[in-house]
Order: structure tokens, then C-alpha cells, then sequence
């Protein structure tokens, strides 16, 4: 029988020491059923049994599950050891989001008076409010409110003049580096963990602004 000596992490899983990422809040599983770059294997148990970063949540789309599935989808993440977020897809989901307690929000700001204001009402609820991929939506963040955190995203990062876009505003935010994983696979950091480095940028640990739900 395999025996494992390596001492257990908090999930009772071995840690993977020196590959283990700092952070990474955004992660997508199967919760985010219309989503089709979702593979059926990326189940939270999954995510939570690689465990590639030292502190992981959760951020399954909200306009996915929220109104079916959010007692289920918190309670699995606990299990897990998984903080529990969600993605909100601009304004017209916040009112409603804002009535579900999640550990935080990660946000989709596009470059409307109304998102900008959305973002002002998620961060009423007390909870961080993560700006999603900016640079892939054209978010303005002279317009974005000092308190939301901001993604360095490895899926999107590449995709734009990072020492362009984010340069202005290293002093205003505080950061947080995410894989933005769909499958597996994309459990990864390299592209987002170079531009935070060339950037001089040091990412925030959610866990210092954060009450868990
Ligand atoms: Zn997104
Ligand atoms: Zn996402």
C-alpha cells in the first residue's frame, strides 16, 4: 500500500512546497455550466486536490449558478477548504449579488458609468471587490474606486502593453495575480507572475481584507 510521509496540508493532502503559487481566486469549475471552455473534469474537488497555490478560491460565474445552486456551491467550497467567490458580469447583476454573501467578488468593469457604480455597490457589502481582467475589457481605472483590488490575469496579461496599462496605477491598488483556469491544465501563473515582477507590483493576500461569508 502507498504510503505518504510528506507532511499533509490543510486538506489533508500533501503540499507540493516550492511549486505551491502564493494565491489564486480566480478558478473556474463545472458550476460554470454555460461556460463551454469548462471541462467536465474541473471539479472543485479537483482544483482543491492539485493544489497548486498556497490560498485558493473559487469564482465560478454568477449569472451561472447563483439563483439555482449558491447554498450548494458555498458549502462544497468549505469542504474543500476553498474560498468561496464568484465573477459578476457587470451591472446588472450586482443588485442580486449583493444580496448573496460570497468571500469576495471578482468583477467584470467595462468601460460604462454603470459598471463603474456597480463596482461602488459591491464594495458596499464590505467584501474585496476584484477587478477582472481589465485590460482585456477596456476598463478605465482612473475610473475604477480606490478600494478594488486589481487582476493580474494569466489568461489576458499577454494581450496587452502591460507596462502601458498598469504602470500609471501601481501606487493606487493593490493587486492580486490569478490563473483564471478553466480546465486543469490552466492551473498556472507564469505570464501574470512576470508582468506583476516586471511591474514591481506585490501582490495583496485576500486574506488581509477579506471576513470569510
Ligand atoms: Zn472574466
Ligand atoms: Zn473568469
Amino acid at each position: 500500500m502507498f504510503t505518504n510521509s510528506v507532511a499533509a496540508g490543510s486538506g489533508g493532502l500533501p503540499e507540493l512546497g516550492n511549486l505551491s503559487y502564493p494565491q489564486d481566486l480566480h478558478i473556474h469549475t463545472i458550476f460554470s455550466d454555460q461556460d463551454s471552455s469548462v471541462v467536465p473534469e474541473q471539479t472543485p474537488e479537483l482544483v482543491a486536490r492539485i493544489g497548486h497555490a498556497k490560498v485558493m478560491g473559487i469564482s465560478d460565474h454568477f449569472e451561472h449558478f447563483a439563483d439555482t445552486a449558491y447554498d450548494i456551491y458555498v458549502e462544497r467550497m468549505r469542504s474543500l477548504n476553498l474560498l468561496a467567490g464568484t465573477e459578476v458580469d457587470g451591472a446588472a447583476s450586482v443588485d442580486f449579488a449583493t444580496n448573496l454573501a460570497f468571500d469576495y467578488y471578482i468583477y467584470h468593469c467595462r468601460d460604462h458609468a454603470a459598471d463603474y457604480a456597480g463596482a461602488e455597490r459591491l464594495l458596499s457589502t464590505g467584501r474585496p471587490v476584484i477587478i477582472a481582467h481589465p485590460n482585456a475589457l477596456q476598463t478605465n481605472l482612473d475610473r475604477v474606486p480606490d478600494d478594488c483590488v486589481v487582476e493580474i490575469n494569466n489568461r489576458y496579461i499577454w494581450r496587452c502593453d502591460w507596462h502601458a496599462y498598469y504602470r500609471p496605477h501601481r501606487s493606487r491598488f493593490r493587486f492580486v495575480i490569478s490563473s483564471d483556469a478553466h480546465q486543469p491544465n490552466w492551473l498556472s501563473q507564469s505570464a501574470a507572475r512576470r508582468a506583476a515582477a516586471e511591474l514591481g507590483i506585490r501582490e495583496t493576500n485576500i486574506r488581509d481584507v477579506l471576513t470569510p461569508v
